[in-house]
């Protein structure tokens, strides 16, 4: 998901974390208000509710958002769409920190269910009150049970892929849940379309839980191919005697490079960052690995997994 908060308005920061709202969230808002039955005797209840829905999801993300940042991860963005929220979150590539940032979304809504249900039996009955609070612990507890639905990218199949990459790894696991996450978001297509096609259901009443699908499907068929190239490049050869000074992994062994002046391919850490059909030198190398740029030098005083093994060369 892309971070675009050029269609979105921002609304305030907290934590160090700034939120924002998409413009088409006020347009399914009063779509939502105004479409459904109201149950209460005054319409600002309608209102009220609605924005408590919002307002457990806005915890949600932060439960995300600051779990993540406690583990030494990044999240400085949450986004309220009208299907959910996003929080922006790039926890450390280890499946500990993962399984954390993700586990304490859903852990908010799990905490909030007994509070809310005890204000709800301590309010008198038949007011408004009590229906909004009994309409908003069952949205909660629905809150919680959707996102622990084990089908990535919801976070009950992210929960599960950090439990899968301590046995098989990062890579093979992820490719193990979006192929289900795939699988599903189809099926749950088929299954609506069927239903409309049977009439047992509207379209209109099942178009959310459609784009859903959709979502599922097109996130986890992107996951798998990113997975997939992925785990080809960990599976590839490497260089033992040189190491990326940032993520401490030995680069692939492999005629990688092209040569800016000759077009040439080759290893530039079997010659050194020289060209070996023209020459031409080029020392700052980026990681195929994680992307951070160094001097070749600098790659041949790490070692895969251990890093600087010999000092750095300083110039007289
Ligand atoms: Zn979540
Ligand atoms: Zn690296
Ligand atoms: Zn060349």
């Amino acid at each position: 998901m892309q971070r675009n908060t050029t269609t979105s308005l921002w609304l305030f920061q907290a934590f160090g974390i700034d939120v924002y709202v998409h413009w088409s969230w006020f347009f399914v808002a009063v779509m939502q208000i105004s479409s459904r039955p109201n149950e209460y005797t005054a319409f600002y209840w309608k209102v009220v509710e609605y924005l408590s829905l919002f307002a457990l999801v806005l915890l949600h993300e932060f439960g995300h958002a600051l779990a993540c940042r406690s583990v030494g991860g990044e999240a400085d963005t949450i986004i309220l769409w009208p299907l959910g929220g996003i929080a922006f979150v790039r926890p450390p590539a280890r499946p500990g920190a993962v399984l954390w940032s993700i586990f304490a979304g859903p852990l908010v809504n799990l905490t909030l269910i007994l509070p809310l249900a005890i204000l709800t039996l301590l309010t008198p009955p038949d007011t408004d009150l009590r229906h909004y609070l009994g309409i908003t612990t069952l949205i909660n507890i629905g809150l919680f049970c959707f996102n622990m639905l084990p089908v990535y990218p919801l976070d009950g199949g992210q929960i599960l892929q950090a439990l899968l990459w301590f046995a098989i790894g990062r890579w093979r696991s992820l490719q193990v849940v979006s192929a289900i996450g795939f699988v599903f978001g189809i099926a749950s297509i088929g299954v609506l379309l069927l239903l409309v096609a049977l009439q047992v259901v509207t379209l209109g009443s099942v178009l959310v839980l459609g784009l859903i699908s959709l979502f599922v499907a097109v996130v986890s068929a992107n996951s798998f191919r990113v997975a997939r190239h992925a785990q080809h490049m960990q599976d590839l050869p490497r260089h033992a005697d040189c190491a990326c000074p940032s993520c401490l992994t030995g680069p692939p062994r492999g005629k990688f490079w092209t040569c800016e002046e000759c077009e040439a391919q080759f290893d530039t850490f079997d010659t050194r960052g020289v060209c070996p059909d023209c020459g031409a030198w080029f020392l700052p190398t980026t990681c195929p690995d994680c992307r951070e740029t160094h001097h070749i030098d600098r790659w041949f005083s790490c070692r895969p997994g251990v890093g600087l093994v010999e000092p750095e060369e300083s110039s007289w």
